[in-house]
């Protein structure tokens, strides 16, 4: 049996109903057969595969809090430090009731692979809680996140771990966290990114996962002689990633036609009012079906269904596994030429099998939604500088990132002979500074 093959079988017997992390691990070690075929003797000998897929470090610990009605609520919070090879770990927060170890290994391990690929110096983690933060008040969330960080603060640290945002965690409880880790440490350093701007926060943080996104498929397009310009295009979720695609996708010429969240999509073949979305998810934090009151013509449909509606381009930015393989054939049939991700392995295996045998031009998330973390990398070396850059500068330095990352993969892809199949591109850029630094590191 391959050593591929063989650490992917151990991996599933060793961590039963992990299916996400099983489900990233083969997708990863399968892309990287060429490389690891290459050099088989001398991983196995260093049991490189085993320590890629094993977590340097899991923490689970329990969030005591108490609601509105005095009642005592028990939630299970997590943070996997899963590689600190090329820097300290750094990865979201992710605050959702589906939350368990199995989704932030996945995360955790992905993690490690894209924060290479920005060429910045920061290793990979992930960490959350089954917390629902939908309809509670600011008061129950506050208690929630200075409960969190009471047991967090222990492990994290600006040069050890630093936290984010990820689903459900926006400005609101970077906030709390942040205070909260203050007062029991009484340090002021940057242990968190996506922080208020008013307290340490970094210009562009908030927009750069969803224009980094935009930026990577400019490049897919201009390498092609296209543009973004005229594209009608679907974007899925109506969150931090999703409204941001949307604004940049519109100033660069787009159309955006449609947005959903987990209950419905809307459809407004005029081009979204992005306005109108902000103040409903951002203001308002309400159901994105309020859309339809303030633009009569756009079309409300309860359920799933958004890859239904003909596209050019397809920006999945929800969450994992929401576009299946029969999605990805309705794309395909409707005229859809390219597939990027803005979430975090939001298409399944299968779909991501059909895009590459029928030709439809697929950036994997680990290289899509780079621009978040980098750009969180740019605020922890703003933090350490004292200093804030202007927007212009860091999204300057933001669309460089990406130019770069899609250099990074195309190149890669090409130099094993498989050019345009940005997955495999993505998994070797990213595997093979991690694979230099754990080398040079010895056994660890
Ligand atoms: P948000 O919480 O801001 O938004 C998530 C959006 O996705 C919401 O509109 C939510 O709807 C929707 N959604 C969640 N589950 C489903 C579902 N099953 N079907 C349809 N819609 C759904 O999260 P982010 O925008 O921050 O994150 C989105 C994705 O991007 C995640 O995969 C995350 O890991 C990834 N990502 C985020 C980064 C960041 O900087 N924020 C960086 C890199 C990746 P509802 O409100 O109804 O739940």
């Amino acid at each position: 049996m391959s050593y591929v093959d063989e650490v992917y079988e151990k991996v599933v017997a060793q961590n039963p109903s992990e299916k996400e992390f099983h489900q990233a691990v083969k997708e990863v070690l399968d892309s990287l057969r060429l490389v690891i075929d290459a050099n088989e003797d001398e991983y196995r000998k260093m049991a490189l595969l085993e320590r890629l897929v094993e977590p340097e470090r899991v923490i689970s610990f329990r969030v005591p809090w108490v609601d509105d009605k005095g009642q005592v609520q028990v939630n299970k919070g997590f943070r996997v430090q899963f590689n600190s090879a090329i820097g300290p770990y750094k990865g979201g927060l992710r605050l959702h009731p589906s939350v368990n170890q199995g989704i932030l290994k996945f995360l955790g391990f992905e993690q490690v692979f894209k924060n290479s690929l920005t060429g910045l110096p920061i290793g990979g983690g992930k960490g959350g809680s089954n917390f629902d933060p939908k309809g509670k008040s600011d008061r129950e969330v506050m208690a929630f996140c200075q409960s969190f960080m009471t047991e967090l603060f222990k492990y994290i640290g600006a040069d050890q771990d630093v936290p984010a945002g990820d689903i459900g965690v926006g400005g609101r409880e970077i906030g709390y966290l942040y205070g909260q880790y203050k007062r029991l440490t009484g340090l002021y350093e940057g242990v968190l990114t996506g922080k208020g701007l008013t307290y340490g926060g970094s210009l562009a943080r908030k927009e750069a996962t969803g224009y980094g996104l935009v930026y990577i498929v400019d490049e897919m397009l201009k390498a092609r002689g296209l543009s973004l310009e005229g594209k009608t295009v679907l974007v899925s979720g109506s969150g931090n990633v999703a409204i941001y695609a949307t604004e940049k996708a519109q100033q660069l010429g787009a159309k955006v036609v449609a947005l959903c969240d987990s209950t419905g999509y809307i459809y407004d073949k005029d081009g979204i009012q992005l306005d109108v979305v902000k103040d409903i998810k951002e203001v308002r934090r309400a159901r994105l079906s309020e859309y339809v009151k303030a633009v009569p013509t756009a079309v409300y449909t309860e359920g799933k269904g958004i890859w239904s509606i003909p596209c050019d381009i397809a920006l999945p930015c929800a969450t994992q596994n929401e576009l299946d393989l029969e999605d990805a054939k309705t794309l395909k049939a409707n005229g859809c030429f390219l597939v990027a991700e803005g979430a975090n392995m939001p298409s399944t295996r299968e779909a991501t099998d059909f895009y590459l045998e029928n030709g439809i031009l697929f950036m994997p998330g680990k290289a899509a939604n780079a621009g978040g973390v980098a750009t969180s990398a740019l605020e922890m070396t703003q933090n350490s500088e004292r200093l804030s850059w202007s927007f212009e500068e860091v999204d300057a330095k933001l669309h460089d990132i990406m130019v770069n990352i899609y250099a990074k993969v195309a190149d890669a892809a090409k130099r094993y002979g498989v050019e345009g199949n940005y997955v495999v591109g993505a998994n070797i850029a990213g595997f093979e500074k991690v694979v230099d630094a754990m080398k040079a590191q010895g056994i660890v």
